[in-house]
């Protein structure tokens, strides 16, 4: 090993949490396992996966594999809407913390608000109770409107650890993130590169990655560790987790972030929590 860990930051329900960590979004049991192995050894400790990935298996199989202690890490899952409902969110840990092969999860999130299904104060209310119980040692949501968050607030005086959003250079979201900021809710980083769809080969991205002399997804990274997010990148490869992992010891400079900023609005639009989610 020997190979350095994120920074971590304090969270507003008394955890502390890795300022980057791996995500797993389309990995299956097999290609999840190796990966979360290599991760691990790279010097990863947070390893986001859900409900939905259909690999949370692999990931606890990965997990058991590296054989770290268990404070050192730090293991994100989300559950679905069938769960809504303060029982359902009981059901929803038992079988993650089962096919994790964990007795604790770190961080447990709504995936989706399902604003149509109208059940995501009480999937609120039940992760709360998670929390008291120490099932769980932070709790948040993924794909949550600054008002869907006011309402989970109002409704227990809760304030949600994380929000995990959409977020890149061509995703700014400021209006989130400013709301993010005011209530001490962290903000991760959903599709931080961009998912592969060109954000990596921009003129712009490789204009300030050859300023630096690195790889154009360090260049993002470092963006996004700069505006206070916490990236997820997901890869596969060994050599290009260990890439991404290597944003703490440099920095952009205000005009390299501005340039970065421009690219805003570049990509596919954001996916709708009011239209879409799972
Ligand atoms: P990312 O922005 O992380 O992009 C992943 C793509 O970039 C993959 O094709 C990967 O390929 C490639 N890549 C990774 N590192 C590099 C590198 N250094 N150089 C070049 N290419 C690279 O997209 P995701 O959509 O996967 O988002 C990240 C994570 O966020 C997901 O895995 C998941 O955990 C989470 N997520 C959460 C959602 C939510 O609703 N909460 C929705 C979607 C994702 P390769 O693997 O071959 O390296």
């Amino acid at each position: 090993m020997g190979h350095d860990t994120a920074p971590t930051r304090p969270l507003v329900n008394g955890a502390e949490m890795p300022l980057l960590g791996l995500g797993t979004y389309p990995m299956d049991d097999a290609e999840a396992g190796a990966a979360v192995v290599h991760a691990l050894e790279a010097g990863y400790r947070m390893i986001d996966t859900a409900e939905n990935y259909r690999n949370e298996e692999g990931v606890g199989h990965g997990i058991a594999r590296a054989g770290l202690a268990r404070a050192e890490l730090f293991i994100t899952t989300k559950f679905n809407k069938e769960w809504h409902s303060r029982e359902g969110v009981r059901t929803a840990w038992e079988h993650s913390a089962t096919r994790l092969g964990l007795d604790y999860i770190d961080l447990m999130l709504i995936h989706w608000p399902n604003p149509g299904l109208g059940r995501y104060v009480e999937a609120w209310e039940g992760l709360v109770e998670l929390l008291s119980e120490r099932k769980v040692r932070a709790i948040g949501t993924s794909n949550f409107t600054p008002a869907q968050l006011t309402e989970l607030m109002k409704a227990t005086s809760v304030v949600p650890d994380v929000n995990q959003i959409q977020h890149s250079p061509w995703w700014p979201r400021h209006d989130e993130l400013r709301f993010h900021a005011e209530h001490g809710i962290a903000s991760q980083s959903w599709s931080p590169l961009g998912r592969g769809r060109g954000l990596l080969e921009s003129p712009v991205v490789a204009e300030v990655a050859g300023e630096h002399g690195i790889e154009p997804a360090r260049i993002v990274l470092r963006w996004h560790v700069q505006h206070g997010t916490v990236p997820l990148p997901k890869s596969i490869d060994p050599r290009r987790q260990r890439e991404n992992l290597d944003v703490f010891g440099f920095s952009l400079s205000a005009d390299q972030v501005s340039r970065l900023d421009s690219l805003a609005g570049g990509g596919p639009a954001v996916m709708d929590p009011m239209e879409f989610g799972h």
